[in-house]
């Protein structure tokens, strides 16, 4: 069926969008027009993302206004200014000064969303240390494989989750040599210290060193089809397409309540969930506690939020609740609702305006681009199921046969193709650490290859079609074969591992383990909940196979322990 687009054009706007003619402002874009929209360090000493999302608004009207109101899981609100964030991220740009903590080391966080997570980033990047943060239901396995690929030297995290997570793992990281639990009143031992004391004893002074644009800021890891996963750099330029998009897609504006759901574990909850909002000087709400639909409900209608980024499988278990819920809450404040992460389906964009008195704009980005790159534009006709138009600044196409010199590049509309964006923006990502060969293959005749499948109508929209590779998307987060069926392999009773997303209503895919068994194993019920629990424990529930079936002789494909076609379930979209 096909969905009437959702005409913009009419609109009696309650706040005038800042992007009103899309043509009009990509033919006028520079990226250096915006460079000028933010300010530098001081003296012209280069660009720091720490800088410009809290010291520059501290000299202004903002100072005093709301950076971050943070929604503890127990009730708690705790507001913090933009100068109270100045000198907490201070203090603790000073704590990793006295750890001996230099530019380009990096600091990894891994807890919920709590306060210490904001500020260890912006202090970390006001030390221009890497920030390189991790998704606290990781288990211990994953987490292993981050700290040890991206040379941890610090990490930030809590009692628990040490002690339940990376205590045991310390003998195999002998880089990791400080870690700071937020809610320890002591010090544990050497080297194991606390973070609320340390803070204490730190100064709230802090000058910025001289950063260049092109200094890393930002190690995120994300799955590939093959192998372990990969380091992703990103530097403190980036700040340019987080503000650029802040403005143009998400459109924020000065009195604006921006509420972004993503875990900063991951890419999104990083570039929108501190950096854009905090560029713009607006309040940005953390809520702590997971998805709950009331819950969220009550944080829109009470935080009077007006700019919602949220994800399709949230939006989708919105939806099998129905109206009722949702018609216990005053959203009247809402002003625009943005979703990313996964295909958002037509009937979600619509349930969006019959519900919530609005459309969702779907956008289109990976933690590789850094930023949005492909958007439905508050002020843009919507067509439902599409991913939208390429931000100004950004060339988007799809390419069809490539070689490492040249490709084809599709000017056909509706023409299936891969997904390809011209390189030069400024949160593109500037390499995978440690695999420069994995970072080559990326790129054909001068393009960006995104391993994405899409199409773009005559109107310049692009349609998501597939991934062109393995790689599963479990309720927004992308899960690598690989790293799954190495751990299932580390069990005595399994031969081999073949790991595929199943596609599923509710979360997108699945991820789903076949299994063929060492003889002497029985392939019954009570392996199989053995073997679900033996991976959830090695890897946390973020990542664990839901599901296992026993199969012999699993079929090989490039690049797998034994995953591909073959399965009677097909795992690719497209
Ligand atoms: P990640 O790097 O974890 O952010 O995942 C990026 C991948 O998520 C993309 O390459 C797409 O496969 C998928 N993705 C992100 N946004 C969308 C969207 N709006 N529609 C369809 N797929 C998306």
């Amino acid at each position: 069926m096909s969905w009437a687009p959702i005409k913009k054009s009419s609109e009696p706007w309650c706040v005038q969008p800042h992007l009103l003619d899309y043509e009009k402002t990509c033919a006028g874009f520079t990226w250096d027009k915006i460079r000028h929209e933010l300010d530098g360090l001081p003296g012209g000493l280069g660009i720091n993302i720490a800088h410009e999302v809290v010291d520059r608004h501290t000299n202004g009207p903002r100072r005093d206004q709301p950076a971050i109101r943070w929604l503890g899981q127990d009730g708690t609100v705790l507001d913090l200014t933009y100068a109270d964030l100045q000198e907490q991220t201070n203090r603790f740009a000073n704590v990793l000064s006295k750890l001996g903590v230099h530019k380009g080391d990096r600091v990894f966080t891994l807890t919920g969303k709590i306060p210490e997570l904001y500020i260890a980033a912006i202090g970390a990047w006001k030390q221009v240390a890497v920030f390189c943060p991790l998704f606290s239901a990781f288990g211990p396995e994953p987490i292993y494989q981050r700290l040890r690929k991206g040379n941890a030297k610090v990490l930030v995290t809590t009692k628990r989750l040490y002690r339940k997570k990376v205590a045991d793992l310390r003998e195999r990281l002998p880089q990791l040599t400080h870690v700071l639990l937020t809610d320890a009143e002591k010090d544990l031992n050497d080297g194991v210290w606390s973070l609320p004391q340390c803070m204490a004893q730190a100064s709230g002074k802090f000058v910025i060193p001289p950063t260049d644009p092109e200094d890393m800021a930002i190690l995120h890891f994300t799955s590939g089809t093959t192998g372990m996963p990969k380091g992703a750099v990103h530097v403190h330029n980036a700040v340019l397409t987080h503000y650029w998009t802040g403005k143009v897609v998400l459109d924020f504006h000065p009195e604006d309540v921006f509420w972004c759901t993503a875990d900063p574990g991951w890419v999104t909850g990083t570039s929108y969930g501190i950096v854009a909002p905090l560029v713009h000087g607006i309040i940005n709400v953390i809520a702590e506690a997971d998805f709950d639909a009331q819950r969220w409900y009550r944080v829109l209608e009470k935080e009077k939020v007006t700019i919602w980024y949220t994800a399709p499988t949230a939006i989708r278990r919105m939806m099998r609740l129905g109206i009722e819920p949702r018609k216990q809450y005053d959203l009247r404040h809402l002003r625009v609702i943005h979703s990313v992460g996964e295909p958002l389906n037509p009937e979600a964009v619509v349930w969006g305006q019959q519900a919530l008195g609005l459309p969702i704009h779907d956008n289109w980005w990976q933690t590789e681009t850094g930023g949005i790159m492909i958007a439905n534009f508050p002020a843009v006709d919507i067509r439902p199921g599409s991913m939208g138009l390429a931000l100004p600044g950004v060339e988007a196409a799809i390419v069809g046969r490539m070689n490492p010199r040249t490709v084809e590049v599709i000017k056909a509309p509706d023409v299936k193709g891969n997904l390809a964006l011209k390189p030069g923006w400024p949160s593109m990502f500037r390499k995978y650490l440690h695999d420069d060969q994995r970072y080559k293959n990326c790129f054909r005749g001068g393009w960006y290859i995104t391993g994405d499948m899409a199409r773009r109508d005559a109107d310049g929209y692009f349609w998501f079609i597939g991934r062109a590779d393995d790689i599963i998307k479990t309720s927004g987060h992308l899960v690598g074969p690989f790293e799954v069926e190495s751990a299932l392999m580390e069990h005595p009773a399994v031969a081999e591992a073949g790991v595929i997303g199943k596609p599923h209503p509710l979360i997108g895919e699945m991820v789903k383990a076949f299994v063929a068994l060492k003889p002497g194993s029985t392939p019954d019920d009570k392996l199989r909940l053995e073997l679900i629990g033996f991976a959830r424990k090695k890897l946390g529930p973020a990542i664990a196979p839901k599901e296992i079936a026993f199969q012999d002789n699993l079929p090989k494909n490039k690049g797998s322990t034994s995953r591909g076609g073959g399965f009677e379930i097909t795992p690719k979209r497209g």
